[in-house]
């Protein structure tokens, strides 16, 4: 089973993918984690994440293609956090055509724009590590951290403006990605506002019909 995982942020994206690769014991391949990685191995890509320009398309790809040649994706994968584009989608494509191997499924997990803004911008957290939200984990006592009493902070990509212009983005750029996979007959629409275990349920019985 090799497939993608597409959302808007605040869609519980990273759960799902935990969830999957540890039920069905496929590999998580998440370009953020690649990133990191070759942060400290390639200069290249150290120099450009550094100064923030966007990685180019290409070199995103060539770091997918050369993860793709270790044996442990032979048992299949979950692509998280790429393609974001439409552009990347066809990049991706014309790759592992050229590696023969084929996507089963990208599931998308969808919320609306109000839902993702009240989920992120509800985000707190703890320089202990814990993190909260006021509406679905409430710390007892507002604003001060279960676990030390320290006090919770809102990170500057949670708050509200920052969200609505990340979920703007989001719109312009991967709309068309899901456009694009929906003619390929590849897409599995998933109703992310429901709970996670549910949203994993859905995802779980595609997964096993298959
Ligand atoms: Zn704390």
């Amino acid at each position: 089973m090799n497939c993608i995982l597409v959302g808007p942020p605040g869609a519980g994206k990273g759960t799902q993918a935990k969830k999957i690769v540890e039920k069905f014991g496929i590999v998580h391949l998440s370009t953020g984690d690649m990133f990191r990685e070759a942060k400290k191995s390639e200069e290249g890509i150290s120099k450009l994440l550094a100064s923030g320009q966007l990685v180019p398309d290409e070199t995103v790809v060539n770091m997918i293609k050369k993860r793709l040649e270790k044996d442990d994706v032979k048992k299949g994968f979950l692509l998280d956090g790429f393609p974001r584009t439409l552009n990347q989608a066809e990049e991706l494509d014309k790759m592992l055509k050229t590696k023969n191997i084929k996507i089963d499924a990208v599931f998308f997990v969808d919320v609306h724009f109000d839902e993702a803004v009240k989920r992120i911008s509800g985000r707190r957290v703890c320089s202990c590590g814990a993190s909260y939200h006021v509406d679905f984990i409430p710390p007892k006592v507002e604003g001060k951290c279960d676990a030390c009493n320290g006090d919770l902070i809102q990170r500057n990509d949670d708050k509200e403006n920052v969200v609505k212009d990340r979920l703007d983005v989001y719109e312009k750029q991967t709309r068309p990605l899901i456009e694009y996979y929906k003619k390929t007959g590849l897409l599995v629409n998933i109703d992310g506002l429901k709970n996670e275990s549910e949203v994993f349920e859905e995802i779980k019985k595609y997964i096993k019909a298959k």
